[in-house]
């Protein structure tokens, strides 16, 4: 990994804003190589206890802080991620396997999270309300969480940390955050992005560590009466855990969790647009994102002619390393995804499916997977009921919209759903009729840091991203001011 400015590459804990080094450490891979990059640093409970100590008191300080100077805070750690850009997608690639490319997408989605939040730390407005009585004044007042605890995935490892971090700097708020296993790397590069910001030590710490502490970690971080808040995206099975976890200290929390997306393309579309659509909405980040389409619905009209354009669309992708220019598809994170993905297909073939394209991993060994195209997938496959989380997409015939909205709801997720059609009413009538936190009309790409992101039923609890996004990280404090007079 070449980078311009090597002191991003860090490697120990992130601890009361000072670098914290330890003797247990653990080793960071490469997917696409599978050789080691990095040993970092694992941190324990007595970890989590100092970076919470420091952050209460840096919180303190922050949240006397005014506005603009959490805006300009914001505003600086959003031109030090672009000015680094290179180095950042060059580190998220090496520990990630994305095409260098879609890091370098995710490292301007990440400081557009910074930009947003620096403007609308300026506008964490407050109410008047008529008072029930003339001696009487009431007022509503939004103040800081206090102490958060942060909980991410390797998918997007700078993205979702900037989603939690910059509301949370913007509200007055402190943030300790456990990345995952597999991509400590950007969350550190980040975290040497704020110590060289103008923002008290020790608001942000890092405490990474590897899939054996994860627990402990989580576990520390739930149970700690200190922190007031936990955000956490991730899948649901680990979700409901944490949830029952911080019902001890009844913190609030926020969950983004796993999805299982329903794309819809009916006879009316663009196919074209639809096409788009899929390629990026399955393929991007090789099909690892929980908004991913996962089960493709095309009406009987347009079938085989949707089928025979996605075919020729999905050859023509080129797998490779996601540091090699040219590579439009990288590696999956981890062996055991390669299986997960090897998995449904087998399923989906054993239950009736016709294999088009690919279904097997790639002759370039390790993680690689062939983009992989089947068509009719039954409702009863694994495809169906489980995020595939890689590139293998599977097309299911339907006939009417009343049939097809009814499967696309037959789901305990509803995080994101999509659909194509030029018909006006139907776009309305469909996007209302979705069991879903979000909806994409006519396009597979929805996520920015202007819209609220989040999931209804197993896919979450709040929003993140937008001026809601903000709510999560305040409380509301009423105040009834009497004996006024008349
Ligand atoms: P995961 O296994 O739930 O892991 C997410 C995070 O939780 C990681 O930091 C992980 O640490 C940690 N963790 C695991 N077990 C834990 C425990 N017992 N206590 C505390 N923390 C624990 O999910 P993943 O496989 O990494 O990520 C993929 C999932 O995230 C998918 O379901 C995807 O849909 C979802 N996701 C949702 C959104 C959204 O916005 N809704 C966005 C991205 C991803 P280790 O890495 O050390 O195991």
């Amino acid at each position: 990994m070449q980078l311009s400015d090597a002191g991003l590459l860090k490697t120990d804990l992130f601890i009361g804003g000072r670098w914290s080094p330890s003797n247990a450490r653990y080793d960071v891979i490469d997917p696409a190589t599978g050789q080691t990059i990095a040993e970092v640093a694992r941190a324990t409970e007595e970890s989590v206890d100092a970076a919470v100590t420091a952050a209460q008191v840096a919180q303190r300080k922050w949240r006397d802080t005014t506005a603009t100077q959490r805006r300009d805070a914001l505003a600086g750690l959003a031109d030090a991620l672009l000015a680094h850009e290179a180095d950042l997608a060059a580190i998220l690639t090496a520990e990630q396997g994305k095409p260098l490319a879609e890091a370098a997408g995710e490292i301007r989605y990440a400081a557009g999270f910074f930009r947003w939040f620096a403007e609308e730390a300026r506008r964490v407005y407050g109410e008047t309300i008529p008072a029930h009585r003339p001696d009487a004044r009431l007022l509503v007042q939004r103040q800081p969480v206090g102490v958060g605890a942060a909980i991410t995935p390797w998918n997007f490892p700078s993205a979702m940390i900037a989603r939690k971090l910059a509301p949370a700097i913007a509200a007055g708020c402190a943030l300790v955050l456990k990345p995952a296993e597999d991509t400590p790397l950007s969350a550190l590069a980040l975290a040497e992005l704020v110590a060289r910001a103008d923002i008290p030590s020790g608001l942000f710490s890092v405490v990474a560590g590897n899939r054996d502490d994860a627990s402990r970690l989580g576990t520390a971080l739930c149970l700690d009466p200190r922190i007031r808040k936990l955000s956490f995206t991730g899948s649901t099975r680990v979700g409901k855990l944490l949830l029952e976890q911080c019902a001890s200290t009844v913190k609030r929390v926020s969950l983004e969790l796993g999805g299982n997306a329903p794309f819809i393309v009916f006879d009316d579309a663009d196919l074209e647009a639809a096409i788009d659509g899929v390629m990026v909405c399955k393929f991007r980040n090789s099909g690892q994102t929980c908004v991913s389409a996962n089960r493709i619905y095309v009406q009987a009209g347009v079938y085989d002619e949707f089928t025979s354009r996605l075919h020729e669309r999905i050859d023509a992708l080129v797998v490779g390393p996601g540091a090699d220019a040219g590579s439009t598809i990288g590696p999956l994170i981890t062996t055991a995804a390669l299986k997960k993905v090897e998995q449904h297909v087998t399923d989906a073939r054993s239950q009736g499916a016709k294999l088009i394209t690919g279904g097997k991993p790639h002759q370039r060994g390790g993680t690689f997977f062939v983009p992989t195209l089947l068509t009719d997938v039954p409702d009863s496959s694994l495809m169906h009921s489980e995020e595939t989380f890689g590139p293998a997409a599977g097309l299911t015939p339907f006939n009417t919209e009343a049939e097809v909205v009814q499967a696309a709801n037959d789901t305990p997720y509803g995080l994101a759903a999509y659909f194509f059609t030029t018909d006006l009413a139907r776009s309305w009538r469909v996007s209302e009729n979705l069991e879903s936190g979000m909806v994409g009309v006519n396009t597979g790409l929805i996520s920015t840091p202007e819209a609220p992101f989040g999931g209804v039923k197993e896919s979450g609890l709040g929003r993140e991203g937008s001026r809601h996004g903000l709510d999560e990280w305040t409380d509301i404090k009423y105040v009834c001011v009497g004996g006024l007079g008349q």
